[in-house]
């Protein structure tokens, strides 16, 4: 198959960067091939020597970045060698347009448009497996399941439009308490989850405390006097349950933080 047939097979972008290297590898002796995004979320390296001698280039179509390429090796690039290597670089714009568009896509599938946190398809997603990684290691696993109080009442009284932005705002709000090993997801409507990996109870009680009071100090001018307080429900992973079961007794301590009064954290037994 000629190389751009070749590289229009797959779609996944580490697959497609390592299939290039390989047909680099056939026609070149190179030492390294590094391929880096131009988001720098994910850096590739194939080759082990790092060869004094290194081609770089950065790729685009139109105006897009694609990111970047480069080549090591011990013995000099040659001006036919350079000529030939970027004849295939060429071959791989386009592929690697769709690589990145399909991965933008797929990631865009786990995020909420309106608050940007991750969404509940990937909280499905990620939560087993989660808990799988904590068990495997050893470490403790809480999740921490919250419901903004009243929020009907904030639609009704100031429109759907303020509604969305208080979500936006509280959403923020919470990722800023956070540290980055936690995750936050919107899980429902006004409703939100926190997976906190190497968290023990202790401490996912003191974060959802210290959640709640930074919501509840937080100054929305567009809801005049009124404020939006949180209700908090913590639960850390026993060792027999799987996640619904987790899911379900950090659900239930929430509903008695709503039943309790509200603006509360209620820690399941
Ligand atoms: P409680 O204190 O018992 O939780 O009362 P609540 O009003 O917060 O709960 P309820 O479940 O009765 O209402 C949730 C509200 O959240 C109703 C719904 O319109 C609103 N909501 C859910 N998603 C969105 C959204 O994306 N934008 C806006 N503006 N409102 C939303
Ligand atoms: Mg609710
Ligand atoms: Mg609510």
């Amino acid at each position: 198959m000629e190389l751009s047939g070749k590289l229009q097979t797959t779609l996944d972008l580490e697959s497609l960067i390592e299939l290039f290297a390989q047909v680099m590898q056939s026609q070149f002796d190179y030492d390294t091939l590094r391929y880096q995004t131009a988001d720098q979320d994910l850096a590739l390296k194939f080759g082990k020597r790092a060869g004094r001698n290194k081609l770089n280039y950065d790729l685009s179509v139109l105006d897009t970045d694609l990111g970047a390429i480069s080549l090591t090796r011990g013995r000099k690039f040659r001006e036919p060698e350079i000529q030939q290597i970027e004849n295939l670089l060429a071959a791989l714009l386009y592929p690697l347009r769709n690589a990145l568009l399909y991965r933008d896509a797929i990631k865009s599938a786990f995020i909420d448009s309106l608050t940007g946190v991750k969404n509940r398809t990937a909280f499905d997603s990620n939560f087993s497996r989660e808990i799988e990684y904590n068990r495997r290691k050893e470490s403790d696993l809480s999740l921490i399941v919250l419901d903004i109080g009243l929020f009907k009442r904030v639609n009704d009284n100031y429109g759907h439009i303020i509604g969305d932005d208080v979500l936006k705002q509280v959403a923020q709000n919470i990722e800023e308490t956070i540290r980055s090993s936690d995750a936050l997801y919107r899980y429902g409507g006004e409703e939100f989850a926190i997976i906190l990996n190497g968290t023990d109870m202790s401490g996912a009680t003191l974060l959802a405390e210290r959640i709640r009071q930074n919501v509840a100090s937080m100054q929305i001018p567009s809801l005049k006097d009124d404020q939006v307080t949180l209700s908090l429900g913590v639960a850390i992973l026993n060792p027999q349950e799987d996640s619904s079961n987790l899911f379900e007794r950090a659900d239930a301590a929430l509903y008695e933080a709503k039943d309790s009064g509200r603006n509360r954290v209620v820690s399941a037994a």
